[in-house]
């Protein structure tokens, strides 16, 4: 964060030295949509740009902002996206920083990674082709993980077998239930596993380090999806796999 804030301090100042060739008026104005646009870390269309503004207290014509946003994008302070299906995006362009994206088709969540191994095969297979890559956008359409969870189908918690990982979804107990859950310390989305389920009487349920104990009534009103994580749980708190 310390170190964000002072890129940002940074960029502001190399900022102001070249719109300030474009001439004084409004540079303030100018400065002030660059400070909002550099405080967040999301992909802004220009009508989110336009409510961050007015958060802030600054109520710009809409076309002032644009204008804006787009000198910022032939400095290189930042740099217009357009995924498919969504409107035109603005994010940060840090010079010698670059990543890549995954694209929620459903949500529309944008989820940024960089992956050097996939960086340099890129690089590979063009020069394989004598070709010089010079840049490159890789994105990748699918579902995120809600989204995913979202589609996959319900079950009650009674029902899992012995062994299943799972991911409390939803609720069919009311309000007294919800609460019971969590004086049981359980929370919708939390990932469990069933350590045992005979098919009568209470089952055990393990979560983090924590083996817990709920009735076979309360276990029917616990909607769940099966979990298919494949990563290993490991006990946070003494490095033992539960
Ligand atoms: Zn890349
Ligand atoms: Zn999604
Ligand atoms: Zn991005």
């Amino acid at each position: 964060m310390y170190i964000m804030k002072n890129i940002n301090q940074f960029e502001k100042a190399n900022f102001e030295t070249l719109i300030k060739a474009d001439g004084s008026e409004g540079l303030e104005d100018r400065l002030n949509i660059l400070d909002v646009f550099l405080g967040t870390e999301e992909h802004v269309t220009l009508e989110q740009m336009y409510l961050l503004l007015k958060d802030k207290g600054y109520h710009y014509e809409p076309e002032f902002v644009r204008r804006c946003m787009n000198r910022m994008v032939d400095l290189g302070f930042a740099q217009k996206k357009k995924f498919e299906g969504q409107p035109i995006r603005y994010e940060h362009r840090h010079l010698g920083r670059h990543h890549d994206h995954l694209i929620c088709t459903k949500c529309g969540k944008i989820i940024e990674f960089t992956n050097e191994g996939l960086e340099k095969l890129q690089v590979a297979i063009a020069a394989t082709q004598g070709f010089y890559m010079l840049q490159h956008r890789m994105e990748i359409y699918g579902l995120c993980d809600t989204c995913l969870s979202q589609r996959r189908p319900l079950l009650p918690l009674a029902m899992a077998k012995t062994g299943e990982r799972v991911k409390i979804r939803e609720w069919a107990g009311g309000r007294t239930g919800r609460a019971r859950l969590a004086s049981m310390g359980l929370r919708l989305g939390d990932h469990i596993e069933v350590v045992n389920n005979t098919g009568q009487g209470r089952i055990i349920l393990g979560r983090d380090c924590t083996r817990l104990a709920i009735g076979r009534g309360i276990a029917y009103k616990i909607l769940v999806s099966l979990d298919e994580r494949v990563d290993e749980q490991v006990c946070k708190d003494n490095g033992q796999a539960t």
